[in-house]
């Protein structure tokens, strides 16, 4: 399509899309014509979301309130996306949570909010839409990892933890979609200007740091030695949902200022 709009007639679902990377995500596929249910857990951020959206891209939206690491309301959302926008062709699993705590004071509840919110929230929303794009025998899987699902730092085992069962839930996805029209990937990206990473430079505040310290210190394991933009990430994802992409499956697209090649 010659407009630019190359994802219209395409539904998108993106969880954890009320704010942040999920929210520069929603405005990027929008921006290319797809339709987009934005999912999270806060009814008023999300409709004010979705609203937004569909008047600066004229498209569909719709706002599905569910925590998703609840089955059967993840189960519930989905049922609502349908009956609202009809099958989803592009789901963005972005919604999830850090913890940054040493390995001693991992708690079982950490370790535990963890994995469910980022693993098994993405667990569940794909089971929501993978039927239908095998079907379809067209389908865009994106999961929003992190360069700690590619490698370790310190104090953040659970969520290491969690994020590399990301990544190999996306490869073992991928080989087994790889001939159903659909790619799986992952997209890893680095410290990104968000309130997760201002909860990690917060911390560094607390524990006795400056702002510009903290700030130094989150932004010198990357080389391009600043945060990362939402819309940097959001524009990774746009590329995988092009034409241009459908030979692109089972891959971590580091967005990350140069950190983990
Ligand atoms: P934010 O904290 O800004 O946003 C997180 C989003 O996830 C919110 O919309 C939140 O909505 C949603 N969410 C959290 N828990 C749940 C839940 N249980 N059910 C449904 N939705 C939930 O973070 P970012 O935008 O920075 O993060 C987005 C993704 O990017 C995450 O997966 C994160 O791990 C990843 N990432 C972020 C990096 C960063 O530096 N910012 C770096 C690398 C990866 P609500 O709380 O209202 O439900």
């Amino acid at each position: 399509m010659s407009d630019g709009r190359h994802l219209a007639g395409n539904l998108a679902v993106v969880t954890g899309g009320g704010r942040g990377i999920g929210a520069a995500i929603a405005e990027a596929l929008a921006e290319l014509g797809a339709g987009v249910a934005v999912l999270g857990r806060d009814a008023d951020e999300l409709r004010g979301r979705a609203a937004s959206i569909a008047e600066a891209h004229g498209v569909r939206t719709h706002a599905a309130v569910c925590d998703v690491t609840d089955e059967v309301a993840v189960q519930h959302a989905f049922s609502d996306i349908r009956a609202a926008l009809g099958e989803v062709h592009i789901l963005v699993n972005n919604a999830g949570q850090s913890a940054g705590v040493a390995f001693g004071d991992t708690t079982r509840e950490v370790w535990d909010r963890m994995l469910a919110v980022n693993l098994t929230g993405t667990f569940h929303c794909t089971q929501q839409v993978v039927p239908a794009m095998q079907a379809a025998k067209w389908g865009r899987i994106i999961n929003i990892a992190s360069t700690a699902g590619q490698k370790g730092y310190s104090h953040t085992a659970a969520y290491c933890a969690a994020k590399h069962g990301v990544v190999g839930l996306t490869r073992a996805l991928a080989m087994e979609t790889a001939r159903q029209g659909i790619t799986v990937n992952a997209v890893c990206p680095g410290y990104t200007d968000t309130d997760m990473a201002r909860s990690a430079i917060d911390n560094l505040v607390r524990a006795g740091r400056t702002e510009d310290d903290a700030l130094r210190a989150i932004t010198r394991v990357m080389p391009i030695d600043r945060l990362i933009r939402p819309e940097e990430v959001a524009s990774a994802v746009a590329w995988l949902c092009a034409p241009g992409a459908a030979a692109v499956t089972g891959q971590c697209i580091g967005v990350a200022g140069g950190e983990v090649m």
